[in-house]
């Protein structure tokens, strides 16, 4: 059996959200089996965005050995129940999107089906009533349960959350280096990277490279000519503009998405301020008009400058090429409608871990890597169109851009096999589960034809006893929930 070559000489390009995830999971992780350093310029800054999270944050906060309330207090975090998304299917309705099931899913048939059965038979209440976090969230409430029966991520201050964990990453041995990669060094040889240049004539040699650069993609594109996938004839939108708030009110433990004419609106509470962001299509939209749009609409006083963004949407062709893997913008970028980017730098980052090569790196962990991330990818993709796409709108070129546009036909299978059965199948431990695809779909007005003939097994008082019962589960736990704000207050000062 071949031993690992150590120390593997680990180099970090960037310091952003991407960066230092990684940078202080690798150190975690791999102790004195590897030199991590990290590359970054504070000259140049970080994109400054990115503060919806979703649950896998707290798996990978805990993977690290993290403690949650120093990190709240750190971040000025809050908790997240989900997004509610409004003005999606028309104006002036909207819906909730949830973490965590609904209901009780039978092993043959996802709760949807029983609940379609109860209304065919009369029983009316909302499916959002058998969700106990969609109800904790609306009334604003929240609490850990035991056995994690309350599914929850935060809603945080990326740049804060960076700088947590660079003192953590710097804790555990990493190494931060301050200055501007001007070039970068391949092996005249096998092509790979051999440095980083930066300024002030320095040079940084690594084993493996992790660009996490950001859109500048420096040494994956820049260097590496990795190719790029565009996705923009399916997620249109192209621009963004952020800016921060005073927070007017406590803070809900949940994130809006507010469509709007052509493309939506975020809203991000946290402890200490707001997040609020507008994204847009530029084909139907200046730039001049969203940041008008985003100024008439925040409510609390604006703290910092708006911070414009253009973006194309997509993904790099090949996310782990030669010897660097790109991590974070550098990989692509879908826009933060589902706040999936955090999560898929630290999909990337536990793959990285998980196939670290022990010696050269082997061609199959690549194409391993790459095909997993990709599927990763592509699936979020999928996933997001359909909020664009199953639309009842049509009040603007926008709308009917979008309703009209052609979609994947990955997209399509799922759309209409929903439609006709009620069913959705999650595959390849894919990231959004039953439950997210039902609430999406039938908040955005894809209704299913028909449902599982199991659901119909049940006898009338049986299916009466079983939905009052799931109901009054939700509704009692919800009462003895506390304030969401007064919670975090008491979590986060008990030090
Ligand atoms: P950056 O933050 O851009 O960091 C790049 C780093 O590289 C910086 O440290 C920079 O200094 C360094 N660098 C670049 N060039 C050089 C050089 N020449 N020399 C040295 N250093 C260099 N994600 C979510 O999960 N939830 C959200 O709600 C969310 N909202 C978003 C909203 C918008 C509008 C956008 C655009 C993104 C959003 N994201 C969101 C994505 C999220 O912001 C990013 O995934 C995350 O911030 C990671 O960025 P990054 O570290 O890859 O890049």
């Amino acid at each position: 059996m071949k031993q690992p070559s150590l120390p593997r000489r680990i180099v970090v390009a960037g310091g952003g959200t991407a960066g230092w995830m990684t940078a202080a999971a690798l150190a975690r992780t791999l102790g004195p089996v590897a030199q991590v350093t990290l590359v970054e310029s504070e000259q140049i800054g970080t994109i400054g965005v990115g503060e919806s999270t979703i649950p896998p944050l707290v798996a990978y906060n805990r993977i690290l050995g993290i403690d949650e309330a120093d990190f709240m207090r750190a971040t000025q975090a809050t908790f997240k129940l989900g997004i509610n998304f409004e003005h999606w299917r028309v104006p002036g309705e909207s819906y909730f999107h949830s973490f965590g099931g609904t209901g009780k899913d039978h092993w043959s048939a996802g709760f949807q089906h029983f609940w379609m059965h109860g209304r065919a038979q009369g029983h009316d209440a909302p499916y959002g009533d058998y969700c106990l976090e969609l109800q904790a969230a609306q009334a604003s409430r929240f609490s850990h349960l035991p056995d994690d029966r309350m599914n929850y991520a935060y809603q945080l201050d990326s740049g804060l959350y960076a700088k947590f964990l660079r003192a953590m990453a710097e804790g555990d041995g990493a190494t931060r280096i301050e200055g501007r990669i001007v070039a970068v060094d391949l092996d005249g040889t096998s092509g790979d990277i051999a440095a980083l240049r930066l300024d002030g004539d320095r040079r940084i040699e690594g084993d493996l490279f992790i660009d996490c650069t950001g859109f500048r993609a420096l040494l994956i594109e820049g260097a590496l000519h990795a190719g790029y996938d565009d996705w923009t004839h399916w997620l249109p939108c192209d621009g963004a503009v952020a800016v921060q708030t005073a927070s007017v009110r406590p803070p809900v433990p949940y994130t809006r998405a507010i469509a709007h004419d052509a493309g939506w609106q975020w809203r991000i509470p946290l402890q200490h301020r707001q997040g609020n962001g507008i994204v847009y299509c530029s084909a139907f939209m200046t730039p001049d008009a969203a940041l008008q749009m985003l100024l008439d609409s925040v409510e609390g006083e604006t703290l910092v400058q708006p911070n414009p963004i253009r973006f194309r949407t997509g993904a790099r062709r090949r996310q782990w090429h030669r010897n660097c893997v790109a991590v974070g913008l550098s990989g692509g970028f879908m826009e933060p409608l589902e706040s999936t980017s955090i999560h898929l730098i630290q999909r990337a980052v536990l793959r990285i871990l998980r196939m670290l090569p022990a010696g050269a790196i082997s061609p199959r962990d690549i194409a391993e890597f790459n095909d997993q991330q990709m599927a990763d990818m592509e699936q979020i993709r999928d996933f997001l169109i359909l909020h664009y796409k199953a639309t009842d709108r049509r009040d603007t070129p926008f709308w009917r851009h979008c309703a009209s546009m052609s979609v994947p036909d990955s997209l399509t299978h799922r759309i209409e096999l929903f439609r006709e059965t009620g069913r959705i199948f999650r595959k390849n431990e894919e990231l959004f589960a039953e439950n997210s695809w039902v609430q999406v779909m039938m908040g955005q007005g894809v209704t299913p034809q028909s449902y599982h003939p199991v659901a119909a097994k049940l006898r009338p008082q049986e299916l009466e006893h079983l939905l009052a019962t799931l109901r009054e589960q939700v509704s009692r736990t919800v009462a003895a929930l506390p304030d969401h704000g007064a919670y975090i207050a008491r979590y986060c000062g008990a030090q």
